[in-house]
């Protein structure tokens, strides 16, 4: 299939992508184009080597390039063409896409419709205000340490210093290991460990000792890290080592989106969607980690295959485009709700999860929604804590569904 010849375009060939794709192949779509802007495959999963990814999607414990493979693997050629080293640069009305690749070169392409599935990035120390020297090396992110690693790239440090104690920055534990670093210490600018409890003592157990309610005050060395200076309740405190690897802070890569013209949420970072994945643009849907940061691959894969349905339903006349659904804001207790649209249900495509985004731990609180000065539905007391998955029930917004507004919020129970 020649690229002019696309009848959707997926933009980005990662776990949301790659199921969106095989969800609308399954529906008998053909002429499906999914492009990259890397040099293979496979999105993020690609580069991360540690068990435990796809689990929700396919019900394996698989690595993440096990994973990707299974996904492309199961995209049927007559339906499916994959190109990558091709960036899209904009999504114009109609929609219109501009790519530049590198066989490829400059095109705009004219499919019935897109699929936004870009995935997420890491701040990089800059924009985390980290003071301090500016080292020529041994200042990374998770992913650069992943990408290192995967691409047989020497890391050239010994004793390395992570920051941040989500899930990911456990995966570091293992990563570092394959790069020759042995991890001295954690740092995390919380209270508690972000990730489970299980990760925190597995962490302790191989000796690595997690500093809570601290932050990095200074980084010493000129050619190379040499040590940094951790701030923290028992004062400052020196720990030499020669990387430090800044781990989280994950926001949507949604450049795209924006250079678009696409409506982006303050909440999440990523396009305003509504349950069915429609953004604020005619015939452009998104799905996966784009829309908020950050879920799993096997639930990114879930929510691309969700959204690659509801295409299909879109372009076989089953699922309109309703201007009208109704905006879901977000009260005391949360950053963003995602969707941040309600439309009325009518045709036949499939809901996205309710995701929420804690800003407090609350031991006992409940899930609210109120429309038009009435609370709507109140959920059971549930303990509530940040950077944790939190969702709500689809039927907890059903009944918003042609309001005028919409809030979710937390309260104390
Ligand atoms: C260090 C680390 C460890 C992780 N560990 C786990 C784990 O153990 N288990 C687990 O389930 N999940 C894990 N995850 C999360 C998992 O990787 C993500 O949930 C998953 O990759 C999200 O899939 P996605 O398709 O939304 O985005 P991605 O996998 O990020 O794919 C997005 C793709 O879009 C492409 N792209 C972006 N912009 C453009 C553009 N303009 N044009 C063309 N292409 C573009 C990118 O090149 C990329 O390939 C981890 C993530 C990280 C960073």
């Amino acid at each position: 299939m020649s690229p002019v010849d696309a009848s959707i375009v997926v933009v980005g060939a990662g776990p949301a992508g790659l199921a969106a794709a095989h969800a609308l192949a399954q529906r008998g779509e053909r002429r499906i184009l999914v492009l990259d802007r890397d040099d293979a495959p496979g999105g993020l999963p690609r580069f991360c080597h540690h068990a435990g990814f796809g689990w929700e999607f396919t019900h394996r414990l698989e690595t993440g390039p096990r994973f990707a493979r299974r996904l492309l693997a199961a995209l049927d050629p007559e339906a499916v063409t994959v190109i990558p080293r091709t960036t899209v640069l904009a999504v114009h009305p109609g929609p219109e896409v501009e790519i530049l690749g590198a066989e490829l070169g400059h095109q705009r392409l004219r499919p019935r419709a897109v699929v936004l599935a870009t995935g997420i990035r890491e701040r990089p120390r800059s924009a985390r205000l980290v003071p301090g020297r500016r080292p020529e090396r041994g200042v990374l992110t998770t992913g650069q340490l992943q990408q290192f690693v995967a691409r047989g790239v020497a890391v050239g440090g010994r004793r390395a210093v992570v920051v941040g104690t989500e899930h990911v920055a456990f995966s570091v534990l293992f990563t570092a290991r394959r790069a020759g670093l042995a991890v001295v210490a954690m740092i995390g600018a919380e209270d508690r460990v972000m990730s489970y409890a299980g990760a925190a003592w597995a962490a302790r157990l191989v000796g690595v000792p997690i500093h809570l309610d601290s932050s990095i005050e200074d980084i010493e060395g000129d050619a190379r890290v040499e040590a940094v200076i951790v701030r923290g309740p028992g004062g400052p405190r020196r720990i030499a080592c020669d990387t430090v690897v800044f781990c989280g802070d994950f926001i949507p890569d949604a450049p795209l989106v924006a250079a678009s013209g696409i409506a982006l949420d303050r909440g999440t970072a990523g396009p305003i969607v509504d349950q069915f994945g429609r953004t604020s643009a005619p015939g452009v849907f998104a799905a996966g980690n784009l829309l908020r940061a950050v879920e799993s691959s096997g639930r990114a894969a879930i929510e691309g295959a969700r959204v690659g349905g509801n295409v299909g339903a879109y372009l076989g006349g089953r699922l309109g485009w309703d201007a009208s659904a109704t905006p879901i804001g977000v009260g005391s207790g949360l950053a963003y709700a995602m969707p941040q649209r309600w439309a009325a249900p009518g045709g036949s495509g499939e809901a996205l999860a309710i995701c929420l985004g804690a800003l407090v731990d609350m031991p006992q609180a409940r899930l609210c929604v109120r429309a038009e000065g009435a609370t709507r539905w109140m959920g059971a007391p549930t303990r509530i804590l940040r950077k944790r998955r939190l969702t709500l029930p689809p039927a907890a917004l059903a009944a918003v569904a042609g309001a005028r507004a919409a809030e979710i919020s937390v309260e104390g129970a």
